[in-house]
């Protein structure tokens, strides 16, 4: 299967990509994303056959059914990174929580954030392309939180690659911060930024940007690549799980082959929801893709009302700051895959310009054939915390809240929501919304104290955190980073 470009195509680059091209070389023409030509049809039949299947089967078959230019061996490789998981034989429990809400918990890796699912098996193959090719690649990311991890996770100690990964000192959790200024590994380099998410993404889109700073990087015969969800090499590993979701629905009985749900997703760059819209357009029983936002409700607007806004709109911060994001990247590849390369380059160049757009009536009917959206604000999160952990005995982070008011509002039909983060990773939002307080508590505090109330464990890989040397202790201002960077390249 080949790759074409979102916004068409400049006459520049090759009009059509093979996966392996698409994902080291992720930057389409005009600035638009890679997007499979086709998609593989996988319907009531493979469902059926895929019923005795364990995770793994499930998704080799599926990443094979896309025809990509990687060997099974491969394949194979970075899908055993699933072993890293608390359940190797199952690395995503459903649960049921309601008669008719199911959760499927996407945190069981190694960052218990649902950037595992992805970039645990996407770095294993990048990394060996780049080996392939002789080639070595420098990944540049910033993160308000869960993506720094998980890249530097799945990065580390691999060949070919290197990874600087920018935050904004003070702006995540403590156990984000520890996760990535304790992660040893000679290929990784974690810079603090005086400033917030917002400075680091923008520091990070210059450099991108910056045609010097490509030429100082060829000088040193390193290219750039990245690995945030504009790559579709993350988006493939991000169909397999609503399959895997659904599977286990019918494993258990609960309902039947071709049996239609409901999905709720928690979103913000729209990559977790764009693997569900790909899974249904594939053939999985969806009827609703439900988007999940947080007081940032831009897509609550589109789906709803088909206006993209961002005038007058800043960034809020929220208990969610993993779904902080004004510009939701994924968003274009449903645009081209509902109304082709020109509209899209219109649209997408009407945001980036007059700063939004306006689907037509006859557009936004069809995009709400498939989604539909609603928000949560931070009170309501909290609420719906506490009622969960202490009337259903289910506890839940603050993403994963923001989708059970859509839950609420969609009875009838067999709703599965996802989970995209474990408490650990948010314990003082947890514990304020438990105990009903505003009161200020460290990380480790409301780890303790939150498992001591409901008589839980807190995992051990985030309680070791506390006690791992730091090993980058780099915080810098914002026109400091790019000679970091280059200080960091140089000494090897
Ligand atoms: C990244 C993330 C999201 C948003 O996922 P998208 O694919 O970007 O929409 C939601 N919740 C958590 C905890 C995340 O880390």
């Amino acid at each position: 299967m080949l790759f074409v470009e979102s916004r068409g195509n400049d006459g520049k680059k090759p009009v059509k990509v093979a996966f392996s091209e698409a994902i080291l070389n992720p930057a389409a023409s005009f600035g638009g994303l890679y997007v499979p030509e086709s998609l593989p049809s996988l319907g009531e039949e493979f469902l059926k056959s895929s019923l005795e299947c364990d995770y793994k089967e499930l998704a080799f078959s599926i990443l094979k059914s896309f025809d990509i230019d990687i060997e099974d061996e491969l394949i194979k490789e970075a899908l055993d990174l699933y072993d890293r998981f608390d359940d190797p034989e199952n690395p995503v429990p459903v649960k049921k929580v309601h008669e008719n809400l199911y959760v499927s918990e996407l945190y069981h890796g190694p960052t218990r954030a649902f950037k595992d699912m992805a970039l645990q098996p996407f770095g294993h193959i990048l990394s060996s392309l780049a080996k392939r090719r002789e080639e070595n690649y420098l990944i540049l990311a910033a993160t308000s939180g869960d993506t720094g991890p998980a890249t530097l996770e799945s990065f580390k100690n691999r060949p070919n690659i290197k990874v600087v990964c920018l935050y904004p000192e003070g702006g995540t959790s403590d156990v984000q911060r520890l996760q990535m200024v304790t992660e040893e590994g000679k290929n990784l380099k974690v810079i603090g930024i005086l400033g917030d998410f917002d400075d680091a993404q923008n520091a990070l889109k210059e450099l991108l940007a910056s045609a010097e700073f490509r030429k100082r990087l060829n000088s040193m015969d390193i290219k750039l690549s990245a690995a945030n969800s504009v790559n579709f090499g993350r988006i493939i590993f991000q169909t397999i799980y609503h399959f895997h979701s659904y599977l286990q629905l019918c494993r258990n009985g609960r309902i039947s082959i071709g049996e239609s749900v409901d999905l709720i997703v928690p979103s913000g760059n729209f990559g977790n929801a764009l693997g569900a819209y790909y899974a249904k357009k594939m053939g999985l029983p969806v009827e609703k893709i439900l988007i999940a936002s947080n007081a940032n409700n831009v897509l609550t607007e589109l789906i709803k009302y088909g206006r993209y806004d961002l005038k007058g709109r800043s960034l809020v911060k929220t208990l969610s700051p993993a779904m902080d994001i004004l510009k939701s990247s994924n968003v274009e590849r449903v645009l081209f895959d509902k109304f082709g390369p020109l509209r899209t380059k219109e649209l997408m160049e009407e945001l980036n310009e007059k700063g939004g757009y306006s689907l037509t009536k006859e557009e936004l009917a069809a995009l709400r054939e498939d989604f539909d959206a609603d928000f949560t604000t931070d009170e309501e999160v909290r609420e719906i915390i506490k009622e969960y952990a202490f009337e259903y005995g289910y506890l839940m982070d603050p993403h994963t809240a923001t989708t059970i008011k859509i839950f609420k509002n969609n009875s009838g039909r067999i709703n599965i929501a996802y989970s995209t983060a474990e408490w650990t990773k948010f314990a003082p939002a947890v514990w304020n919304a438990l105990k009903n307080s505003d009161e200020k508590i460290g990380d480790l505090d409301a780890l303790v104290d939150v498992a001591k109330m409901l008589n839980i464990m807190i995992p051990v890989v985030i309680e070791e955190l506390f006690n791992k040397p730091i090993v980058h202790d780099t915080v810098v201002s914002k026109d400091e980073i790019r000679g970091e960077i280059l200080k960091f390249l140089e000494e090897r």
